[in-house]
């Protein structure tokens, strides 16, 4: 047959058409079903076939109608599952002559004139055989009036009328209509199933094919018996007196959906090169960016629908099986390769090239895709007892520090001497050990512990900056005191019992005296506060801010917070905030140095 492929030739699709329920591959729930309801002589009056195209629905209905007039060879039989094949109705039927079964295509008769004609039909008996029957093709395509008037008939059906309807779009038939059916879908045939129908077909017709390139037609197929038939007649004309994998691979050219998942596949590996040459060769084979791009988002939504647990569309169980796979990655990848493919695909319409410009979202998915989610950021950092983000050097300032009560903060510029100095430490059992300790450190004399100089019988705070002092008022809950002083205070100097400052701001005038009572009281000597018009540094509050800018932009050259940056575009830094100190668990301290103390050195010092 192959070197006279222009001869008129039998379609194979059409010369296997099943003619009974035994030939009908792929369709055992339908044919138990349908059984049952045969044999307990419950029949309903009108019937629904759906499913895919080419899965044999049309077939069905024929099987169907033969069954239901057939007499059997010797003239005595009734309605059967298993049409003889031979009596005069199956024979007509089969033939499409039959006077009492009547076929029509609802794509091309729409109109309730001609629904009339069969409602008319309807009310007279059949000629010869049992039942009238009526199949209606693609029954969704009718219009309403058309669906109206055959509701009449079907409310009230004469006994001897059955009717048949197909539709690949059962969700356009109303519900009225539906309601009156007995419903069958019919399924995609399983891949296994189909390959083992293409080889016994092969083998009928002397086709030598390879298992291969069987598998790729029934893959590429779909599940429908009739494309299956119609590529397998393809690949026989094409080869010469065998089908060879590699020669189905060529003809199916761009099998569409297997191909975009081979592209998202590479993509959510990481593999930017396969992906890429994927795309292209989809490219050289016909396939337009846009198109492809939509059909990854179709994968892409569908894969998200199984991965949030819910039911999928009707697809070849070895897509579904891959989208299982894909699935498995969670909701929160898939959803944001979902937005990057979109708005991708936005951009495609602007681009000189759609082509360069699937490129890039290829490029950029494949970039993302192995990227972790913040949640898995955050859980790997719990994870990760020992991080290698951890930088070494600023960690030692944030040491807890056995004698740093509250009261007095660990602001000491040097670290060392914060440890070194239990004169702050609440307990009142060693008061003469710190003084000496004092003099022993390397402080710069004014920014020596005031409190060096007391007869120390009970806590004293130690004051050594604008900031300490702030400090002290706000962990004794003298909230307003303390946001002034950060506010309206610029440090000019200080020492023992003597705080010089610049005021800046409105209504701040009395705060030096405020402060210095409130330092007296606190300490328990007097304090002496003046001001001064000029030498004074920035207010804790423009420190502050300062530090904010600071801490941001080192916070954006951590590696890990650059790639946060990088995976959620036009995202930014609002906040850095420190975790509460007091937990020792390792994986907050794993977050936390991530946050603050992974700061390079020179900004944890300015931040104090
Ligand atoms: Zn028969």
């Amino acid at each position: 047959m192959s070197e006279q492929t222009s001869t008129p030739y039998r379609v194979l699709a059409r010369k296997y058409r099943p003619d009974s329920f035994e030939t009908l591959i792929g369709q055992e729930a339908l044919v138990r079903t349908l059984s049952n309801a045969l044999a307990l002589g419950r029949l309903a009056h009108a019937f629904v076939l759906t499913g895919v195209r080419g899965i044999g629905k049309t077939s069905t209905a024929r099987i169907l109608a033969k069954g239901l007039n057939c007499e059997g060879s010797d003239g005595t039989g009734g309605p059967t599952l298993s049409p003889c094949g031979v009596c005069q109705h199956c024979r007509d039927i089969a033939s499409s002559r039959h006077i009492d079964v009547l076929e029509m295509d609802a794509a091309s008769n729409t109109g309730v004139d001609d629904v009339r004609e069969i409602i008319d039909g309807a009310n007279y008996r059949p000629v010869s055989a049992r039942f009238k029957i009526y199949i209606i093709d693609e029954v969704h395509m009718l219009s309403r009036n058309a669906f109206n008037a055959l509701l009449k008939t079907l409310e009230e059906p004469p006994d001897n009328v059955k009717f048949i309807f197909a539709t690949t779009e059962i969700r356009k038939v109303p519900v009225t209509i539906l309601s009156r059916c007995q419903r069958f879908d019919l399924r995609r045939v399983p891949q296994e199933m189909m390959i083992t129908h293409l080889a016994g077909i092969a083998e009928k017709e002397s086709i030598e094919a390879e298992q291969g390139a069987l598998a790729q037609i029934a893959r590429a197929s779909e599940g429908s018996v009739r494309d299956a038939l119609s590529l397998l007649d393809q690949a026989a004309a094409m080869g010469a007196d065998k089908i060879e994998e590699t020669a189905i691979i060529d003809m199916l050219g761009q099998a569409e959906t297997s191909r975009i998942l081979a592209i998202l596949d590479a993509c959510f590996a990481g593999n930017t090169a396969e992906a890429v040459d994927l795309f292209n060769a989809a490219d050289a084979g016909g396939a337009e960016a846009e198109t492809m791009l939509a059909d990854m988002l179709d994968i892409l939504h569908q894969a998200s629908l199984i991965a949030a647990g819910a039911t999928p569309a009707d697809l070849p169980e070895d897509q579904l099986n891959q989208l299982r796979k894909m699935a498995d990655m969670g909701i929160a990848k898939l959803g944001r390769a979902w937005q990057l493919m979109l708005n991708g695909h936005r951009e495609l319409k602007d681009a000189p090239s759609p082509k360069a410009a699937a490129q890039m979202v290829l490029i950029r998915l494949a970039h993302l895709a192995p990227m972790p989610t913040p949640a898995d950021i955050i859980k790997n950092l719990q994870e990760d007892t020992s991080p290698p983000l951890r930088p070494a050097g600023p960690a030692a300032v944030r040491q807890p520090t056995p004698a740093s009560p509250p009261a007095a903060p660990a602001n000491i510029a040097a670290p060392a001497s914060v440890q070194e100095t239990p004169l702050s430490a609440p307990s009142g059992n060693a008061p003469e050990a710190p003084v000496s300790d004092i003099s022993g450190n390397s402080l710069p004399a004014e920014l020596a512990p005031i409190a060096a100089d007391n007869e120390i019988s009970s806590p004293v705070p130690s004051f050594t900056s604008l900031r300490d002092i702030a400090s002290y008022f706000e962990e004794q809950g003298a909230q307003i005191l303390a946001a002034r002083i950060k506010r309206h205070l610029r440090p000019v100097s200080i020492s023992a019992q003597k705080l010089e400052v610049m005021i800046t701001g409105e209504n701040a005038e009395d705060l030096p005296q405020q402060l210095a009572r409130a330092l007296s009281e606190a300490s328990g000597s007097a304090w002496l506060v003046s001001v001064s018009e000029t030498g004074g540094g920035k207010t804790i509050a423009e420190e502050d801010a300062d530090k904010d800018v600071k801490e941001k932009q080192a916070a954006e050259d951590l590696p890990l917070v650059a790639r946060v940056l990088e995976i959620f575009d036009g995202a930014e830094i609002t906040a850095i905030k420190a975790m509460d100190a007091t937990p020792v668990r390792e994986g907050e301290a794993a977050i936390e140095d991530t946050e603050e103390e992974g700061l390079p050195p020179e900004t944890s010092s300015q931040m104090r």
